[in-house]
């Protein structure tokens, strides 16, 4: 059979993993890190670091396909792995998505609405951003940001010394502060022949900068913004010549969607696929890259509710295995710490919570 490498070794790299051998594939992992609950499923692991010239040369020889399931594998290591064999998605992708500005510029190039925006490449820059754009708004460093991390906010132009101080004074955006509704996201995938298709988009709610929980049915605003938003993602998709599963991180505003960013790879707020959809979009992921037929991104029974199990919450897994209406992911890390996700629970077609009486 043929065998699908994926870089990356978390829990996406796991789903997918899983995903893969579903359909008949075998799954190579390349991760650096020692813990890897992605090659724990899979029978093929190299721990090697992402500029192992020689270990990527095996790695890519072993593999017919290759996929990422984590933003910020090095764009060296892809453009490198891309010439010994097939990268999906592509190199373009990943670059944009690594680079705050970048991604913002790509997206309002091609039309759509973003936070006001400015580069603060040095202390300097982040008071002129502060004049142009104004308070309250986030300070975020350009590339490896993820759950909130990387970011301070400003109330006033006073914060601008500690802003900058605390997010490492590292280069940096500054963004104006949205006033949101609530916030959704587009996941979509996209074949080989550039067929794409969406699934129904989750409310998000955020607390302390991480994903608590996607649910849906969402609210109206964002039943009325979905449209919208998808014909903006179709429209990065295209214009990447995407092949896989692509995320779009969207706030529902007065104005209408505005976009915040991307991820070229599937995505925490689309766990509740799993169960509550036709195919996955791990199971969809594999299909485009491999260049299957799409399956059916139609949800089941709603409402839906995935909640994020952080840090300590790892401890509710007895309880949630008592409540026979949810479905338990366990990623099985060994070391719980405040803020990591550990696993997820999913209810479908029964709101969260004792099941009704
Ligand atoms: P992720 O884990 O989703 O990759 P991240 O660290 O890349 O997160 P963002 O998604 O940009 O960061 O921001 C995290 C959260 O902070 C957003 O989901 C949103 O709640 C809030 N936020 C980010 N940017 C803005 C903004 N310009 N205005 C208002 N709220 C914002
Ligand atoms: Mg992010
Ligand atoms: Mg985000």
């Amino acid at each position: 059979g043929s065998t699908i490498g994926i870089l990356g070794g978390g829990q996406l790299g796991r789903m997918l993993g899983l995903a893969a051998a579903q359909l008949g594939y075998k799954v190579h992992i390349y991760a650096p890190d020692a813990e890897s609950v992605a090659a724990e499923v899979t029978a093929h692991h190299s721990q090697a670091a992402w500029d192992d010239e020689p270990r990527l040369a095996a790695f890519a020889a072993a593999c017919d396909i290759v996929t990422f399931e984590f933003e910020n594998v090095p764009v060296d290591t892809v453009r490198f792995l891309s010439g010994h064999v097939a990268v999906h998605p592509g190199v373009r992708a990943l670059e944009i998505a690594q680079d705050r500005l970048a991604e913002k510029a790509f997206v309002a190039d091609l039309g759509g609405r973003t936070a006001p925006f400015a580069a603060v490449p040095d202390r300097a820059a982040l008071d002129s951003a502060l004049a142009a754009i104004g308070a309250p708004a986030i300070l975020k460093t350009v590339r490896l940001g993820y759950d909130g991390k990387g970011q301070a906010r400003l109330a006033s132009a006073d914060d601008a010394d500690a802003a900058w101080d605390a997010i490492g004074r590292h280069a940096a955006i500054l963004e104006g502060f949205v006033a949101f509704a609530h916030e959704f996201s587009v996941i979509l995938v996209r074949g080989i022949d550039g067929e794409v298709r969406f699934w129904d988009s989750s409310v998000n709610v955020h607390e302390n900068g991480i994903l608590a929980t996607a649910s849906l049915p969402p609210p109206s605003i964002i039943l009325g913004q979905q449209d919208e938003a998808r014909a903006m993602m179709a429209k990065v998709a295209d214009a990447l010549d995407y092949v896989g599963v692509l995320t779009g991180e969207f706030f529902a505003t007065d104005a209408g969607p505005v976009f915040n960013e991307m991820a070229p790879r599937v995505h925490n707020s689309g766990h509740w696929t799993i169960e509550g959809a036709v195919t996955s979009q791990f199971e969809n992921h594999i299909r485009a890259i491999a260049g299957l037929p799409l399956g059916s991104t139609a949800c089941g029974p709603l409402p839906v509710v995935m909640r994020n199990l952080i840090g300590d919450q790892i401890a509710e897994v007895p309880d949630l295995l008592a409540d026979e209406n949810c479905h338990v992911h366990h990623y099985s890390k060994t070391e719980v710490r405040e803020g990591r996700k550990l696993g997820h629970a999913t209810w479908v077609g029964f709101a969260a919570g004792p099941p009704p009486a």
